[in-house]
Order: C-alpha cells, then sequence, then structure tokens
C-alpha cells in the first residue's frame, strides 16, 4: 500500500463521495434507479440505497434483493414505513397511496442517512419524493439530485407548471401548457390528474415541481441527441431561472441480473423463438407494467397483428389478470392460426435483449419512458400508442426525435372507442414497410451508442456528475 503523508488521507476521504439513493415505489421508478446504480458503481463512489420496508411487491423485493447481491459493495439502509390510513384518500391509485406514505414517512430518514458510514456526501432520490427530501439533505449539509425517470421535456413540464399556475387566471381551466424553450403541451396531452388542482398527485407534482429547481442537479435517462431541445431549454435556464445543472446519462443498460430474471421465466423460449424468424420481421408488443387492455381491445390487437401479415411477439402482461389466460381471450382458432408466425408470452422477459434482436422490426407501445429509451438505443421504430400519465408527453418525443410514429388519434383501450383491428394492422403493415421510418430510428440507435460511448455526451455528462459529487 501506498504511504500517505499527513495531508493525504483527508484529501482521500474527501474525494471518495458516499451517495445514498432514496428511489420511490413502482417497477418503472426502480428500474432506472437499479441501472443507475449499476452504471454510478463502476465509479469511485460508495453506494448505499434506501430500502423501504415493506416492499410493495414480491417483484420489488426480488429485485432488490438482486441488486444487493450483484453488487457486494453497496450498502443496504432499512427503513420502515410508517402506516398511512387510506380511507383519507377514497379510490386513490395504491401508487399514488405509497407515494404519500413515503413522503409522510421522510423524517426518518435523516437519523437513516446521519447513521451510514462512511459519512453520507450525497442523497439521490426520486422526484416524487423531492419537496421532503431536499431540506432535510440540506439540514444534513448534503448535496441532493433528483434521477428523474421520465424525459427532459416532461421534466421541463414538472418544473414549470408550478409557475404557469402561478400565471394563470385563477379561475380558468389548466389548458395547454406552453413551456418556455420547448414546446406547447396540448391539455390532453398532460397527466391527466393534473386537470384538477385538488388531486393529491397534483398537490405533489406541483409541490415536487418547485422544489426541483432547488436542488443541486438532475439526472436523465435521455441524450442530447434526443431531446436536445429541451435539454438546452432547462440548460440555459429558459424554462425556469436557475435551474440546476442537467445530465443527461442515457440510455440506461439494463443489469445482467434482469437479464437472468427473464432468463427464469420465459426468456429463453422467446429468444429461441427470435432466433428462428428472418431479419426485422417481427412486432413486439408491450404496454409495461402497469396498464391494462380490456379483453375486447386485446381481440382487436389480436386481429390487426394477424391482418398484418407480419411475425408477432406480444408480451401480455394484462392477459394474466383474465381467468383461463390468453387463449381463453383470443379462442383457439387464433391461437391455432398464428402458430409458427406469432408468438405470445406473458411472462416477464428482457426486453432490451428482445428489442436488440435483428428479427425484431416494430416495438407498439404504450410509450412508457423506459420503453422509448429502451427502442431509442436499439434503433427500432415504436409505434407510441399512449394510454395516459407521462406517456403522451413522452410520445412528443418519439415524434420529434425519429425513434417512431405517434398515433395521435387513437383512443386508449375503449376510453372513447376501441380502435379496430383493421386500423391496427394497416398501421403495422404501412411501418414494417417504411423504409424511412426504418433508417431514422437506426440513426437514433447510433447516436445512443454515440452517446454512451467513451467522449460521447452521456458519457461525458457522468463523468461531470461523479466530479460534482467529489466537489462535496
Ligand atoms: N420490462 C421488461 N420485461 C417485461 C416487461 C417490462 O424488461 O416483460 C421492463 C421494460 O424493459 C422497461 C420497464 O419494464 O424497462 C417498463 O417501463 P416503462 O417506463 O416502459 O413502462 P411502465 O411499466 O413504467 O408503465
Ligand atoms: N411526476 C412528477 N412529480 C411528481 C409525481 C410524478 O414529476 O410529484 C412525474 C413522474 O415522474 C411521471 C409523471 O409525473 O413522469 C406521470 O406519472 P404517472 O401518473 O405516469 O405515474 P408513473 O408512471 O410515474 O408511475
Amino acid at each position: 500500500p501506498t504511504v500517505l503523508n499527513s495531508g493525504e488521507p483527508d484529501a482521500r476521504r474527501r474525494a471518495r463521495p458516499h451517495v445514498v439513493f432514496v428511489p420511490s415505489a413502482g417497477m418503472g421508478h426502480l428500474l432506472p434507479f437499479f441501472r443507475f446504480i449499476g452504471a454510478l458503481s463502476a465509479h469511485d463512489v460508495d453506494i448505499s440505497v434506501v430500502t423501504v420496508l415493506p416492499t410493495v411487491s414480491a417483484a420489488e423485493a426480488d429485485h432488490f434483493a438482486r441488486l444487493f447481491h450483484d453488487f457486494p459493495s453497496i450498502r443496504r439502509v432499512d427503513l420502515n414505513l410508517l402506516p398511512l390510513d387510506a380511507s383519507e384518500f377514497p379510490g386513490a391509485d395504491p401508487f399514488l397511496l405509497r407515494w404519500e406514505a413515503l413522503r409522510r414517512s421522510m423524517h426518518l430518514l435523516a437519523p437513516a442517512i446521519a447513521g451510514v458510514a462512511p459519512r453520507a456526501t450525497a442523497v439521490v432520490t426520486d422526484v416524487t419524493l423531492v419537496s421532503h427530501v431536499n431540506p432535510i439533505a440540506k439540514d444534513l449539509r448534503l448535496q441532493c439530485h433528483v434521477l428523474f425517470i421520465s424525459s427532459a421535456t416532461m421534466m421541463s413540464l414538472c418544473s414549470y407548471f408550478p409557475i404557469y399556475l402561478d400565471n394563470k387566471d385563477a379561475e380558468a381551466d389548466v389548458g395547454d401548457v406552453d413551456v418556455p424553450g420547448v414546446r406547447r403541451l396540448k391539455r390532453s396531452w398532460l397527466p391527466q390528474p393534473l386537470l384538477d388542482l385538488d388531486k393529491l398527485f397534483t398537490k405533489q407534482f406541483i409541490e415536487n415541481g418547485r422544489e426541483v429547481v432547488k436542488t443541486d442537479g438532475v439526472l436523465i435517462n435521455t441524450f442530447d441527441a434526443l431531446e436536445p431541445v429541451a435539454l438546452a431549454a432547462l440548460r440555459d435556464g429558459t424554462v425556469v431561472r436557475g435551474f440546476p445543472p442537467v445530465f443527461a446519462v442515457g440510455p440506461y443498460s439494463s443489469l445482467a441480473s434482469e437479464t437472468k430474471k427473464a432468463a427464469d421465466a420465459d426468456q429463453s423460449s422467446a429468444m429461441a423463438w427470435l432466433n428462428q424468424q428472418p431479419p426485422r420481421s417481427v412486432v413486439y408488443v408491450a404496454f409495461g407494467n402497469r396498464c391494462t387492455v380490456s379483453n375486447d381491445q386485446l381481440r382487436e390487437i389480436a386481429a390487426g397483428l394477424e391482418a398484418s401479415g407480419s411475425r408477432f411477439l406480444p408480451r401480455w402482461w394484462t392477459a394474466t389478470t383474465t381467468a383461463g389466460g390468453v387463449r381463453d381471450v383470443l379462442g383457439d382458432g387464433f391461437m391455432e392460426r398464428v402458430k409458427g408466425h406469432g408468438m405470445v408470452t406473458k411472462e416477464w422477459v428482457d426486453q432490451e435483449a428482445v428489442l436488440g434482436h435483428p428479427a425484431v422490426g416494430l416495438f407498439l407501445s404504450h410509450s412508457g419512458w423506459n420503453s422509448v429509451t429502451e427502442a431509442a438505443a436499439a434503433g427500432v421504430p415504436l409505434l407510441a400508442w399512449p394510454p395516459g400519465g407521462d406517456h403522451r408527453v413522452a410520445s412528443t418525443v418519439v415524434a420529434s426525435s425519429g425513434v417512431g410514429v405517434w398515433m395521435e388519434q387513437w383512443s386508449w383501450d375503449g376510453e372513447e372507442w376501441l380502435v379496430s383491428g383493421e386500423e391496427i394492422g394497416g398501421k403495422v403493415k404501412e411501418m414494417m414497410a417504411d423504409d424511412a421510418v426504418r433508417e431514422r430510428a437506426a440513426k437514433v440507435g447510433e447516436e445512443a451508442a454515440k452517446a454512451v460511448a467513451e467522449g460521447g455526451t452521456s458519457h461525458t455528462s457522468m463523468l461531470e456528475f461523479v466530479a460534482k459529487l467529489k466537489a462535496a
């Protein structure tokens, strides 16, 4: 070991930051945290991860367990959630309740963070918790960063929305939001609860939007070539004056443990099936972890896929909620007819590996941000059919970046009408045959690879983030 002179040990201790991650709940929030943590662990930093007990679901507990197993140097900090009286919020979404319970337990974070060794130097939290976590971090004299799980465009809405409300005529309804320097976001594209200022979601969103501006930095799973306009406007203060540094560090890669998890499930058969398909012949269909699709709409999608003449791999999570499963919904006839050119799975797949497979030519997606960045990384055209939440804002990026096409006029799952199999099949067929669409998506894939390579924008941003941590 090197012998250090008296001045060095201190300098060295200061040079090694200790980051405490405080993730929120929901797979769409946790996966990007885990992926970023995996990437950060390659750098010279200590890492702790706050695990809130009890975990929401077995799947979440499982992902936490794998993270600590695969990265033994990462420390686990347990935090026991205080019970929340759900009757206070009749009809609220379970995830929203979880976020609220987390927010109300955040005072427990101060002693938990104060207890870690070596001394913590920074906290990285989720946007849903930031209005509680940032003041705690500031009290403890720690840097506080937000790891945002959606797009830079969504971050521009999140931070500008409170200002929009301050400027709006108090009597008027929420309308289109023209985010300075970014774009006009139509009212119908906003997460639906934002239209009602009394909603718990909206109250949290506003508080968090105001606070995010006061943090030390915002990490986003995006890259400069994907959202050049929104990133520039955030960085130069056009969206909100004094906005903290923005680190565009995406697209993230999935962790080895996710591949393993998929291998444990249906992955091997899905991949084996893909291996037998011609290049760019398969439509991969997936709507994330939380969207439900009615049986009627499912039948239209199936009919559309069949009519498109393409091969297809739908991952139908929601079908698991149907007693009897996919076969009952779609019928034996369908299952027989599509044998060979279609494979239906309801198991967890390694989506990154599926999208990276040469047989996949199109991704029919709900446009969840993780899915969009995974399609961008793979250079696979995405056909966006967004249900709500931040999916429509994400779809604006799908369209503007060249990743794919957004069917803005398609209603989600019979909210207004069912999208017919004929229409779905026609669009799929058209996109599968469109060279220009394919080339644009492939170009984005090349840009994504450049961004994360040595010297690329995301790689450089990551180094800047690590340097900022060291400046604590
Ligand atoms: N995912 C996966 N395998 C599955 C289903 C989902 O790997 O079988 C991953 C997918 O790759 C993505 C995430 O789960 O990273 C879903 O996030 P997204 O933001 O697209 O949608 P959400 O589920 O949050 O609505
Ligand atoms: N969001 C936010 N501030 C909040 C709560 C949520 O900026 O206080 C963002 C969140 O990151 C997501 C979007 O709002 O991008 C819409 O959330 P959604 O209803 O889709 O739930 P999620 O998919 O995040 O679970």
